[in-house]
């Protein structure tokens, strides 16, 4: 009663000096982060948090921005965690094109150059099928621009067990169609021949697209065409083959490839570039060097034009080591289990268990990679992915399993800080509550 919160409440550079806050104005800048503790100092006078809780308070409103978390799930590309991690080659690439760069200048000439063209050229390098090449934002704005291009105003033909919804509401069809192609579909769900290709392919005809089914597997009474025997048919053949492999990768062997792919006959190869290929989110389009050209010259490509930083982390991924997503799904499972162990044991808790790894959104969705998890508690799931840093797990049967598959060993410290920090928190709160009304 009486107690007057406005003498209570401290001093706004009291609270500005505050080192979290110091960290976070340079970050932030000083407006946003006065702006929070005025903020903070409002719900003080007004009784809605204690004096003393004004920093706190502050410090939980700023603006968090995205956060770099541990990917404990097992799934290599998992969409909702960014699809690939950037190999540290990639990494120094976007912080080296981070200012002014020769992305559009010839240093030596002093004249315009093309954009992109290293990695262009090393993309071009890869795959020596490929008459040319081209990169925009992501594998769903290569479609569009070649439907655009190739197809506005005519019939693209595709096979009804190709008629694939790509994640999150989002179907080929639609996209397709949105562009003013006409989708001219042919087959049925299990079984598309050639026939069914060539009666419908004709003056209308803009492509044939042929999409890999990235995210599904259709087994039983099936048929599908082969490139070899579409391509003779006299129109172009598009084909989406998702993922972003260059070359055939043995450990993958229903993925298909960039380079088979065009030596099959395509004109042209859409593929992303962060899902298996462990790249920054793009589209790269290989293939017909006339083709590529149509699809750079229509004024739709510039509105799909990659950024630098995408250039950048591009070439470092074709050009440089292997990637993270390349190491992933290879981590030899004993190994795996070594690190497993030696987490449960700095620990002291938890158990090791076996568990099995997946490629995820981005491709071969058959493959099941060996792995083993640190078995913990379902409930530590949620303060885990709220903890610092924030890991990522999936609930199994009742338990949360961390899989060190996608956890660059370099992170074995932190990921051992945050299961004990998010242990000790859970161990506290359930000996304060319930437990003491039993
Ligand atoms: C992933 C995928 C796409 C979409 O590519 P984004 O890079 O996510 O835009 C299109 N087609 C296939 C077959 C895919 O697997």
């Amino acid at each position: 009663m009486g107690v007057d919160h406005r003498r209570l409440v401290p001093r706004t550079d009291v609270v500005l000096s505050d080192p979290r806050l110091q960290a976070a104005a340079a970050r932030l800048g000083r407006q946003a982060v006065k702006a929070a503790v005025l903020a903070a100092q409002g719900r003080a006078r007004a009784g809605e948090i204690e004096a003393a809780a004004v920093a706190d308070a502050a410090v939980a409103a700023l603006p968090a921005g995205m956060r770099a978390v541990l990917n404990a799930t097992g799934v290599v590309l998992h969409t909702n965690l960014g699809r690939a991690a950037l190999s540290p080659a990639a990494v120094d690439a976007v912080v080296g094109a981070a200012g002014h760069t020769d992305v559009e200048l010839d240093l030596r000439s002093g004249k315009r150059a093309r954009r992109g063209r290293d990695v262009l050229a090393a993309l071009a390098a890869a795959v020596p099928d490929a008459g040319a090449v081209h990169v925009v934002n992501n594998g769903a704005a290569a479609l569009v621009l070649a439907a655009t291009a190739l197809a506005a105003g005519r019939e693209i033909i595709v096979s009804r067990g190709e008629m694939v919804e790509i994640g999150d509401g989002f179907r080929l069809p639609d996209l397709l169609a949105s562009t003013g192609a006409r989708l001219r579909e042919v087959g049925t769900t299990n079984r598309t021949s050639i026939a069914d290709y060539a009666n419908a392919a004709g003056p209308e005809t803009g492509f044939i697209l042929k999409v890999h089914p990235s995210n599904f597997v259709i087994r039983g009474f099936t048929r599908s065409t082969d490139i070899s025997e579409m391509s003779g048919l006299g129109v172009p053949v598009v084909a989406d083959i998702g993922s972003g492999l260059l070359h055939p990768d043995p450990l993958l062997p229903d993925e298909p490839d960039a380079a088979t792919t065009l030596r099959a006959g395509a004109g042209l190869v859409i593929a992303s570039g962060d899902k298996l290929l462990g790249g920054p989110q793009s589209g790269l389009l290989l293939g017909d060097a006339a083709l590529i050209e149509r699809l750079r010259r229509h004024p739709l490509a510039r509105a799909l034009r990659v950024d630098k930083l995408t250039l950048a982390a591009l070439h470092a991924t074709v050009a440089g080591p292997p990637t993270p997503t390349w190491q992933a799904l290879r981590a030899d499972a004993g190994e795996l289990r070594d690190r497993t162990e030696a987490l449960r044991a700095r620990l002291g808790f938890g158990e090791v268990v076996a568990a099995t790894a997946v490629v995820g959104g981005g491709g071969a969705p058959e493959l099941e990679l060996p792995s083993w998890a640190l078995a913990l508690p379902a409930e530590w799931a949620a303060p885990l992915r709220e903890g610092e840093p924030p890991v990522v797990g999936r609930v199994e049967r009742g338990r949360l399993l961390l899989d060190l598959r996608c956890v660059p060993p370099a992170a074995d410290t932190p990921l051992t800080e945050a299961i004990r920090a998010t242990a000790q928190a859970q161990r506290k709160a359930p000996a304060e509550g319930p437990a003491c009304t039993s």
